[in-house]
Protein backbone atom coordinates (compact mmCIF):
# COMPACT_ATOMS: atom_id res chain seq x y z
CA UNK A 1 0.00 0.00 0.00
CA UNK A 2 1.39 3.87 -0.65
CA UNK A 3 2.93 5.66 2.32
CA UNK A 4 0.10 8.45 2.15
CA UNK A 5 2.14 10.20 4.75
CA UNK A 6 3.35 14.17 3.96
CA UNK A 7 6.24 15.67 5.61
CA UNK A 8 6.99 19.68 6.07
CA UNK A 9 9.37 21.79 7.00
CA UNK A 10 9.61 25.56 7.38
CA UNK A 11 12.64 27.55 7.12
CA UNK A 12 13.94 31.04 7.87
CA UNK A 13 17.05 31.65 5.40
CA UNK A 14 15.58 30.40 1.54
CA UNK A 15 18.74 31.92 0.25
CA UNK A 16 21.14 29.51 1.98
CA UNK A 17 22.19 26.74 0.62
CA UNK A 18 22.72 24.86 4.01
CA UNK A 19 19.26 25.70 5.53
CA UNK A 20 17.78 23.82 2.40
CA UNK A 21 20.02 20.79 2.51
CA UNK A 22 18.85 20.53 6.69
CA UNK A 23 15.47 21.16 5.84
CA UNK A 24 15.72 18.59 2.85
CA UNK A 25 17.57 15.88 5.23
CA UNK A 26 14.64 16.90 7.76
CA UNK A 27 11.20 15.53 5.53
CA UNK A 28 13.13 13.16 3.62
CA UNK A 29 14.28 11.67 7.09
CA UNK A 30 10.79 11.75 7.85
CA UNK A 31 9.99 9.58 5.58
CA UNK A 32 12.52 7.43 5.61
CA UNK A 33 13.67 8.14 1.96
CA UNK A 34 17.51 7.03 3.08
CA UNK A 35 16.25 3.37 2.66
CA UNK A 36 14.86 3.74 -0.96
CA UNK A 37 18.20 5.32 -1.92
CA UNK A 38 20.34 2.53 -0.21
CA UNK A 39 18.53 0.07 -2.87
CA UNK A 40 19.15 2.05 -5.95
CA UNK A 41 21.84 3.34 -7.95
CA UNK A 42 20.36 6.06 -10.48
CA UNK A 43 17.02 8.63 -10.02
CA UNK A 44 15.69 10.49 -12.88
CA UNK A 45 14.52 14.58 -11.36
CA UNK A 46 11.91 16.28 -12.96
CA UNK A 47 11.52 20.02 -11.81
CA UNK A 48 8.61 22.93 -12.57
CA UNK A 49 11.43 24.76 -15.02
CA UNK A 50 8.51 24.83 -17.78
CA UNK A 51 9.68 28.46 -18.92
CA UNK A 52 12.46 31.44 -18.86
CA UNK A 53 11.89 33.52 -15.61
CA UNK A 54 14.14 33.20 -12.96
CA UNK A 55 13.19 31.63 -9.44
CA UNK A 56 12.27 34.96 -7.55
CA UNK A 57 8.82 35.46 -9.69
CA UNK A 58 7.64 32.26 -7.87
CA UNK A 59 7.20 30.31 -11.41
CA UNK A 60 10.54 28.36 -11.51
CA UNK A 61 12.79 25.87 -9.21
CA UNK A 62 15.03 27.94 -6.73
CA UNK A 63 18.56 26.90 -8.18
CA UNK A 64 19.63 26.24 -4.31
CA UNK A 65 16.78 23.99 -3.76
CA UNK A 66 18.33 21.67 -6.56
CA UNK A 67 22.08 22.08 -5.76
CA UNK A 68 21.39 21.15 -2.10
CA UNK A 69 19.02 18.12 -3.18
CA UNK A 70 21.55 16.55 -5.42
CA UNK A 71 24.07 16.95 -2.64
CA UNK A 72 21.21 14.91 -0.44
CA UNK A 73 21.67 12.00 -3.13
CA UNK A 74 25.37 12.15 -3.63
CA UNK A 75 25.51 11.40 0.23
CA UNK A 76 23.21 8.48 -0.25
CA UNK A 77 25.76 7.27 -2.94
CA UNK A 78 22.68 8.12 -5.92
CA UNK A 79 25.72 7.54 -8.89
CA UNK A 80 23.46 8.70 -11.71
CA UNK A 81 21.27 11.97 -11.47
CA UNK A 82 19.33 12.77 -14.25
CA UNK A 83 17.74 16.15 -14.76
CA UNK A 84 15.05 15.97 -17.22
CA UNK A 85 12.27 18.67 -18.26
CA UNK A 86 10.00 19.24 -20.83
CA UNK A 87 9.33 23.10 -21.11
CA UNK A 88 5.86 24.28 -22.23
CA UNK A 89 4.53 24.49 -25.96
CA UNK A 90 5.97 27.66 -27.47
CA UNK A 91 9.82 27.14 -25.59
CA UNK A 92 12.63 25.10 -26.14
CA UNK A 93 13.79 23.13 -22.99
CA UNK A 94 17.72 23.67 -23.55
CA UNK A 95 17.25 27.06 -24.25
CA UNK A 96 15.20 27.41 -20.72
CA UNK A 97 17.73 25.63 -18.93
CA UNK A 98 20.79 27.67 -20.45
CA UNK A 99 19.09 31.06 -19.70
CA UNK A 100 18.22 30.34 -16.07
CA UNK A 101 21.95 28.60 -15.48
CA UNK A 102 20.58 24.94 -14.81
CA UNK A 103 22.75 23.92 -18.22
CA UNK A 104 26.01 25.24 -16.42
CA UNK A 105 24.61 23.60 -12.77
CA UNK A 106 24.45 20.35 -14.34
CA UNK A 107 27.78 20.34 -15.53
CA UNK A 108 29.36 21.48 -12.47
CA UNK A 109 26.80 18.73 -10.37
CA UNK A 110 27.49 16.07 -13.26
CA UNK A 111 23.69 15.67 -14.08
CA UNK A 112 22.54 14.62 -17.12
CA UNK A 113 20.09 16.60 -19.21
CA UNK A 114 17.02 15.33 -21.24
CA UNK A 115 15.07 17.18 -22.91
CA UNK A 116 11.75 15.64 -21.85
CA UNK A 117 9.93 16.95 -25.24
CA UNK A 118 12.59 15.33 -27.67
CA UNK A 119 12.92 12.05 -25.44
CA UNK A 120 11.46 9.12 -27.02
CA UNK A 121 7.80 8.47 -25.49
CA UNK A 122 5.85 5.34 -24.67
CA UNK A 123 2.48 4.33 -24.75
CA UNK A 124 1.15 4.28 -21.23
CA UNK A 125 -2.47 2.72 -20.58
CA UNK A 126 -4.78 4.67 -18.01
CA UNK A 127 -6.82 2.51 -16.00
CA UNK A 128 -10.20 4.10 -15.07
CA UNK A 129 -9.22 7.04 -17.46
CA UNK A 130 -11.85 10.38 -17.65
CA UNK A 131 -10.30 11.22 -21.52
CA UNK A 132 -7.44 9.30 -22.42
CA UNK A 133 -7.12 5.76 -22.34
CA UNK A 134 -3.84 5.95 -23.36
CA UNK A 135 -0.78 8.39 -23.40
CA UNK A 136 2.26 8.91 -24.89
CA UNK A 137 4.66 9.68 -21.70
CA UNK A 138 8.62 10.17 -22.08
CA UNK A 139 10.51 7.00 -22.13
CA UNK A 140 13.33 8.33 -19.36
CA UNK A 141 10.63 8.49 -16.77
CA UNK A 142 8.70 5.46 -17.72
CA UNK A 143 11.91 3.65 -17.28
CA UNK A 144 13.46 5.64 -14.39
CA UNK A 145 14.90 3.26 -11.35
CA UNK A 146 13.51 6.26 -9.23
CA UNK A 147 11.35 9.43 -10.24
CA UNK A 148 11.11 12.25 -8.40
CA UNK A 149 8.56 14.89 -9.13
CA UNK A 150 9.41 18.25 -8.29
CA UNK A 151 6.78 20.82 -8.60
CA UNK A 152 6.39 24.22 -7.26
CA UNK A 153 3.61 25.64 -5.04
CA UNK A 154 1.05 27.92 -7.12
CA UNK A 155 -1.81 28.89 -7.99
CA UNK A 156 -3.80 28.39 -11.37
CA UNK A 157 -5.32 30.11 -13.23
CA UNK A 158 -6.92 27.37 -14.78
CA UNK A 159 -6.95 24.75 -12.96
CA UNK A 160 -6.65 26.53 -9.01
CA UNK A 161 -3.42 25.39 -8.50
CA UNK A 162 -0.68 23.76 -9.81
CA UNK A 163 1.39 20.83 -7.95
CA UNK A 164 2.56 17.62 -8.44
CA UNK A 165 0.01 16.15 -10.48
CA UNK A 166 0.07 18.95 -12.65
CA UNK A 167 3.46 19.43 -12.77
CA UNK A 168 3.92 15.80 -14.55
CA UNK A 169 2.51 18.16 -17.94
CA UNK A 170 6.46 18.02 -18.21
CA UNK A 171 6.74 14.64 -19.06
CA UNK A 172 5.06 14.30 -22.10
CA UNK A 173 5.37 15.57 -25.83
CA UNK A 174 4.64 18.76 -26.89
CA UNK A 175 1.93 18.01 -28.80
CA UNK A 176 0.35 16.12 -25.80
CA UNK A 177 0.49 19.11 -23.72
CA UNK A 178 -1.49 20.14 -26.69
CA UNK A 179 -4.02 17.29 -26.68
CA UNK A 180 -5.12 17.84 -23.07
CA UNK A 181 -5.70 21.47 -24.07
CA UNK A 182 -8.14 20.60 -26.58
CA UNK A 183 -9.68 17.83 -24.77
CA UNK A 184 -10.24 18.69 -20.93
CA UNK A 185 -7.33 19.51 -19.01
CA UNK A 186 -8.61 18.36 -15.78
CA UNK A 187 -9.50 15.14 -16.97
CA UNK A 188 -6.11 15.17 -18.67
CA UNK A 189 -3.60 15.81 -15.63
CA UNK A 190 -6.03 13.28 -14.03
CA UNK A 191 -5.42 10.75 -16.40
CA UNK A 192 -2.03 11.80 -16.86
CA UNK A 193 -1.33 11.33 -12.79
CA UNK A 194 -2.85 7.69 -13.23
CA UNK A 195 -0.41 6.84 -15.43
CA UNK A 196 2.96 8.23 -14.00
CA UNK A 197 3.37 7.53 -10.50
CA UNK A 198 6.50 9.13 -9.34
CA UNK A 199 8.87 7.27 -6.32
CA UNK A 200 8.82 10.78 -4.32
CA UNK A 201 7.79 14.44 -4.45
CA UNK A 202 9.50 17.39 -3.19
CA UNK A 203 7.33 20.38 -3.58
CA UNK A 204 9.38 23.52 -3.85
CA UNK A 205 7.30 25.93 -1.69
CA UNK A 206 10.22 28.48 -1.12
CA UNK A 207 8.70 31.06 -3.29
CA UNK A 208 5.58 30.13 -4.62
CA UNK A 209 3.11 31.95 -6.91
CA UNK A 210 -0.25 33.50 -6.06
CA UNK A 211 -2.93 34.75 -7.19
CA UNK A 212 -2.71 34.71 -11.43
CA UNK A 213 -0.15 32.16 -10.98
CA UNK A 214 1.73 29.78 -12.56
CA UNK A 215 3.25 32.43 -14.87
CA UNK A 216 1.81 36.19 -14.24
CA UNK A 217 1.27 35.57 -10.61
CA UNK A 218 2.94 37.53 -7.61
CA UNK A 219 5.97 35.67 -5.68
CA UNK A 220 4.81 33.97 -2.41
CA UNK A 221 7.12 33.49 0.09
CA UNK A 222 6.02 30.33 1.79
CA UNK A 223 9.44 29.18 2.66
CA UNK A 224 8.24 25.40 3.24
CA UNK A 225 9.23 22.08 1.34
CA UNK A 226 6.85 19.24 1.35
CA UNK A 227 7.47 15.64 0.95
CA UNK A 228 5.31 12.79 0.10
CA UNK A 229 5.33 9.64 -2.36
CA UNK A 230 1.72 10.12 -2.22
CA UNK A 231 0.75 12.44 -4.93
CA UNK A 232 -3.01 12.95 -4.23
CA UNK A 233 -1.83 13.14 -0.11
CA UNK A 234 0.62 16.11 -1.06
CA UNK A 235 -1.30 17.86 -3.70
CA UNK A 236 -4.20 17.91 -0.53
CA UNK A 237 -2.10 18.63 2.02
CA UNK A 238 -0.19 21.41 -0.32
CA UNK A 239 -3.48 23.36 -1.61
CA UNK A 240 -5.27 23.08 2.19
CA UNK A 241 -2.53 24.63 3.03
CA UNK A 242 -2.58 27.29 0.53
CA UNK A 243 -6.37 27.77 1.25
CA UNK A 244 -7.83 25.98 -0.63
CA UNK A 245 -11.12 22.81 -0.56
CA UNK A 246 -9.99 19.64 -2.12
CA UNK A 247 -12.91 19.36 -3.82
CA UNK A 248 -12.55 22.78 -5.73
CA UNK A 249 -9.68 21.29 -7.33
CA UNK A 250 -11.57 19.42 -10.23
CA UNK A 251 -8.39 17.28 -11.24
CA UNK A 252 -7.95 15.63 -7.31
CA UNK A 253 -11.08 14.96 -7.35
CA UNK A 254 -10.89 13.15 -10.71
CA UNK A 255 -8.56 11.48 -9.77
CA UNK A 256 -9.82 10.62 -6.58
CA UNK A 257 -13.21 9.06 -8.15
CA UNK A 258 -10.74 6.87 -11.11
CA UNK A 259 -8.42 5.80 -7.81
CA UNK A 260 -12.18 4.98 -5.41
CA UNK A 261 -11.03 7.31 -3.12
CA UNK A 262 -13.60 9.63 -0.62
CA UNK A 263 -12.05 13.10 -1.15
CA UNK A 264 -13.62 14.57 1.38
CA UNK A 265 -12.86 12.21 4.33
CA UNK A 266 -9.28 12.07 3.08
CA UNK A 267 -6.94 13.39 5.67
CA UNK A 268 -3.31 12.07 5.12
CA UNK A 269 -1.25 12.49 7.84
CA UNK A 270 1.16 15.28 8.42
CA UNK A 271 4.73 14.99 10.05
CA UNK A 272 6.84 17.73 10.66
CA UNK A 273 5.21 20.86 10.93
CA UNK A 274 1.73 20.42 12.17
CA UNK A 275 -1.10 21.19 9.11
CA UNK A 276 -2.44 23.90 12.13
CA UNK A 277 1.28 25.83 11.17
CA UNK A 278 0.87 25.71 7.25
CA UNK A 279 -2.01 28.70 7.25
CA UNK A 280 -0.37 29.76 3.96
CA UNK A 281 -2.83 31.61 2.65
CA UNK A 282 -2.24 32.46 -0.64
CA UNK A 283 -4.16 34.97 -2.89
CA UNK A 284 -6.96 33.16 -5.18
CA UNK A 285 -6.56 33.76 -9.13
CA UNK A 286 -9.55 36.37 -9.79
CA UNK A 287 -11.45 37.03 -13.26
CA UNK A 288 -13.24 40.49 -13.69
CA UNK A 289 -13.26 40.73 -17.08
CA UNK A 290 -17.05 41.96 -17.65
CA UNK A 291 -16.92 45.85 -18.40
CA UNK A 292 -12.76 45.87 -17.17
CA UNK A 293 -11.29 46.55 -20.79
CA UNK A 294 -12.68 49.46 -22.66
CA UNK A 295 -14.08 48.14 -26.50
CA UNK A 296 -14.34 44.61 -25.08
CA UNK A 297 -17.60 42.94 -24.67
CA UNK A 298 -18.16 40.18 -22.79
CA UNK A 299 -20.61 37.09 -23.24
CA UNK A 300 -20.99 35.55 -20.11
CA UNK A 301 -22.13 32.21 -20.64
CA UNK A 302 -21.31 30.42 -17.15
CA UNK A 303 -17.49 29.55 -18.07
CA UNK A 304 -15.53 27.35 -16.11
CA UNK A 305 -11.98 28.92 -14.60
CA UNK A 306 -10.38 27.38 -17.22
CA UNK A 307 -11.65 30.47 -20.08
CA UNK A 308 -11.79 32.74 -17.81
CA UNK A 309 -8.86 32.66 -16.44
CA UNK A 310 -7.11 32.24 -20.27
CA UNK A 311 -9.32 34.69 -21.57
CA UNK A 312 -8.23 37.24 -18.68
CA UNK A 313 -4.39 36.58 -18.74
CA UNK A 314 -5.09 36.97 -22.32
CA UNK A 315 -6.64 40.51 -22.17
CA UNK A 316 -4.37 41.84 -19.39
CA UNK A 317 -1.33 41.05 -21.56
CA UNK A 318 -2.88 42.77 -24.83
CA UNK A 319 -3.18 45.69 -22.12
CA UNK A 320 0.37 45.91 -21.25
CA UNK A 321 1.75 45.19 -24.68
CA UNK A 322 -0.68 48.22 -25.99
CA UNK A 323 -2.41 45.03 -28.74
CA UNK A 324 -6.02 46.31 -27.04
CA UNK A 325 -5.30 49.88 -28.51
CA UNK A 326 -5.14 48.55 -32.41
CA UNK A 327 -8.23 46.42 -31.07
CA UNK A 328 -10.25 49.25 -30.24
CA UNK A 329 -9.28 51.67 -32.39
CA UNK A 330 -10.43 49.14 -35.57
CA UNK A 331 -13.67 49.13 -33.75
CA UNK A 332 -13.07 46.38 -30.17
CA UNK A 333 -14.63 43.06 -30.28
CA UNK A 334 -16.80 40.94 -28.75
CA UNK A 335 -15.91 37.64 -26.89
CA UNK A 336 -18.22 34.73 -26.10
CA UNK A 337 -17.23 31.48 -23.29
CA UNK A 338 -19.22 29.57 -21.82
CA UNK A 339 -21.79 26.91 -22.95
CA UNK A 340 -24.63 28.94 -22.59
CA UNK A 341 -23.46 32.14 -24.39
CA UNK A 342 -25.20 32.42 -27.97
CA UNK A 343 -24.20 35.51 -29.57
CA UNK A 344 -26.19 36.71 -32.46
CA UNK A 345 -24.45 37.14 -35.89
CA UNK A 346 -21.96 40.07 -35.60
CA UNK A 347 -18.63 41.59 -36.92
CA UNK A 348 -15.35 41.35 -34.50
CA UNK A 349 -16.75 38.03 -32.64
CA UNK A 350 -14.18 35.76 -30.71
CA UNK A 351 -15.85 32.74 -29.70
CA UNK A 352 -13.57 30.74 -27.39
CA UNK A 353 -13.07 27.18 -26.41
CA UNK A 354 -14.67 23.93 -26.43
CA UNK A 355 -18.12 25.26 -25.55
CA UNK A 356 -18.72 27.81 -28.03
CA UNK A 357 -17.56 25.34 -30.49
CA UNK A 358 -21.37 24.74 -31.45
CA UNK A 359 -21.24 28.38 -32.40
CA UNK A 360 -17.86 28.40 -34.36
CA UNK A 361 -18.97 29.63 -37.78
CA UNK A 362 -20.20 32.97 -36.26
CA UNK A 363 -16.62 34.45 -35.94
CA UNK A 364 -12.80 33.76 -34.93
CA UNK A 365 -13.12 30.47 -33.16
CA UNK A 366 -10.67 29.18 -30.41
CA UNK A 367 -10.58 25.74 -29.81
CA UNK A 368 -9.28 24.29 -26.68
CA UNK A 369 -10.61 23.30 -23.10
CA UNK A 370 -9.44 25.77 -22.08
CA UNK A 371 -6.92 27.27 -24.64
CA UNK A 372 -3.97 27.95 -23.20
CA UNK A 373 -3.82 32.34 -22.98
CA UNK A 374 -1.25 32.67 -25.00
CA UNK A 375 -2.60 30.70 -27.53
CA UNK A 376 -6.02 32.69 -26.86
CA UNK A 377 -4.08 36.13 -27.00
CA UNK A 378 -2.54 34.88 -30.56
CA UNK A 379 -5.69 34.14 -32.45
CA UNK A 380 -7.48 37.68 -30.98
CA UNK A 381 -4.32 39.15 -32.68
CA UNK A 382 -6.04 38.05 -35.62
CA UNK A 383 -8.34 40.65 -35.23
CA UNK A 384 -5.46 43.04 -36.48
CA UNK A 385 -4.35 41.35 -39.35
CA UNK A 386 -0.89 40.38 -36.91
CA UNK A 387 1.10 37.00 -37.64
CA UNK A 388 0.92 34.06 -35.21
CA UNK A 389 3.63 34.55 -32.97
CA UNK A 390 2.71 31.86 -30.39
CA UNK A 391 1.57 29.29 -32.24
CA UNK A 392 -2.44 29.82 -32.65
CA UNK A 393 -2.60 28.51 -36.36
CA UNK A 394 -0.97 26.10 -35.61
CA UNK A 395 -3.30 25.54 -32.52
CA UNK A 396 -6.09 26.10 -34.73
CA UNK A 397 -5.28 23.62 -37.46
CA UNK A 398 -4.55 20.49 -34.92
CA UNK A 399 -8.06 20.79 -33.43
CA UNK A 400 -9.42 20.42 -36.58
CA UNK A 401 -11.42 17.53 -36.75
CA UNK A 402 -11.17 16.60 -32.78
CA UNK A 403 -14.79 17.85 -31.63
CA UNK A 404 -16.82 15.91 -34.59
CA UNK A 405 -18.75 14.49 -31.99
CA UNK A 406 -19.84 18.45 -29.72
CA UNK A 407 -23.00 19.61 -30.70
CA UNK A 408 -23.49 21.18 -33.46
S1 LIG B 1 -14.49 25.07 -23.05
FE1 LIG B 1 -16.11 25.19 -21.50
S2 LIG B 1 -15.67 23.52 -20.06
FE2 LIG B 1 -13.84 23.83 -21.32
S3 LIG B 1 -12.59 25.23 -20.12
FE3 LIG B 1 -13.83 26.49 -21.49
S4 LIG B 1 -15.66 27.04 -20.33
FE4 LIG B 1 -14.65 25.34 -19.26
Amino acid sequence: MIDSRVAAERLENIESEEEIHRAIGKVLGLLEVGRDLAEITSVVMKPNICWGEDWKTGGTLCPQLLRAFVRYLRDHDVDEIVLAEGTMVGTKTFEVLTKLGFMDMARELDLKVVDLNEDDMVEVEVPNHHVFDKIEVAKTVVESEYFINMPIMKTHINTLVTLSMKNLKGTIPQKWKKRLHYMGLDGGIADLASAVTPDLILIDGLVGQEGMGPLTGTPAYAKVLMASRDPLAIDVVASRAMGFESSEIKHLSMYASSHNIDLASFGPEVVGVPMSELDLDFERPHFALEGAYEGVEILWGDPCSGCAGALSVALERMERAGELDKIRKEGGMTVALGKDANPEDMARLILMGKCQHKNRKKGIYIPGCPPPGMIVRDIILKLTDAESRYGGDAFIKEAEGLYEDEPE
